[in-house]
């Protein structure tokens, strides 16, 4: 309820109602409008420029994740990086060195990455310094990785190639010769025991008893089997990369002129034929037409020690050969 104010008027004597004129009235409401927009406008501008507004606190929370997103990739993209030297310094100095490949240079590496650069495109995230880094360093570890699978697919044909070659050299002993008893006489000048006269001795005498089986020490093709004079019943073997086996003196051949045979395969067994003075078998191994020492030849069936033990036994065996 309003309260109605009196007043003591000194001219009539009397005590009147207090009545506001208007024209206060309004001035009074115009002054409390006044103080209030100020007030608003004053706490407006200190928001504005102080406070953040809500959208701006909302972006650069976004920014902030996509900072730290790419922070993540950037550190992804350098281990990738990383991670691919290796492989290519391993590529140069381990794999392509085995297979007998010469390196690839680190200029045909790059003359590669340019080129590729023209086919990789990563506009996705350009837009900003780094982002772009990040898009650099992708085109270029797309492009080495496509330059390494290149150069495996070479190395997996050498590999192939490799195999071949690998099981068609002689890499074992024509019998068996666990004991390491078997070698009588080895490669060299040797008395001969027939002529008893000292002679080149072209390959290694293995004694064993007649029927023991005689196997071909390494992939090829049969190119002789059949009987000889001095040589008696006998087998050469072509394995390729120069590489020729002469198996001599059997009892019996197996192996057929023009077989293509494996490792390991028996193609005759153990006899006295042609010049020989007992059951043995003689061994020659042949690179380019030259006979070499066999016993260089027999590092698939042996272990380093009993490889130490044939050494020896071949250099000092007896000095008369079965021929
Ligand atoms: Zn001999």
């Amino acid at each position: 309820m309003k309260k109605i104010k009196y007043y003591y008027n000194t001219h009539t004597l009397r005590y009147e109602k207090l009545v506001t004129p208007f024209r206060v009235k309004l001035l009074r409401i115009f002054g409390f409008i006044s103080a209030a927009l100020v007030t608003s406008a004053l706490i407006i501008w200190a928001y504005t420029n102080f406070f953040p507004s809500a959208l701006d606190k909302e972006s650069e929370l976004k920014y902030e994740i996509v900072r730290d997103n790419y922070n993540t990739l950037a550190a992804k993209t350098k281990t990738l990086q990383q991670q691919m030297a290796e492989l290519e310094k391993r590529d140069n100095e381990v794999y392509r060195s085995i297979f007998e490949a010469n390196p690839l240079s680190d200029s045909a590496r790059t003359k590669s990455i340019e080129k590729k650069k023209e086919i990789a495109k990563i506009n996705l995230i350009k837009n900003d310094d780094l982002g772009d880094e990040i898009a650099k360093t992708l085109d270029n570890i797309t492009a080495r990785v496509a330059y390494q699978f290149e150069s495996y697919n070479g190395i997996e044909k050498l590999i192939r190639n490799q195999e071949t070659k690998i099981a068609s050299i002689p890499a074992i002993q024509p019998v068996s010769n666990k004991q390491l008893t078997r070698i009588a006489s080895g490669f060299g000048m040797r008395i001969h025991p027939i002529y008893g006269i000292a002679k080149m001795h072209s390959g290694i005498d293995f004694t064993a008893p007649r029927g023991t089986p005689i196997y071909a020490t390494g992939d090829g093709v049969v190119t002789t089997a059949g009987g000889g004079t001095g040589t008696g019943n006998h087998v050469i073997i072509n394995h390729g990369y120069g590489y020729e086996t002469e198996y001599m003196h059997m009892v019996r051949v197996k192996a057929g002129a023009g077989q293509r045979v494996k490792r390991g395969e028996v193609i005759g067994w153990v006899g006295s034929t042609g010049a020989s003075t007992a059951p043995h078998l003689h061994y020659e191994v042949h690179i380019n037409g030259n006979a070499v020492d066999p016993v260089y030849f027999f590092f698939n069936d042996l272990n380093a020690e009993q490889y130490d033990r044939v050494l020896k036994i071949a250099a000092t065996g007896s000095a008369k050969s079965f021929d």
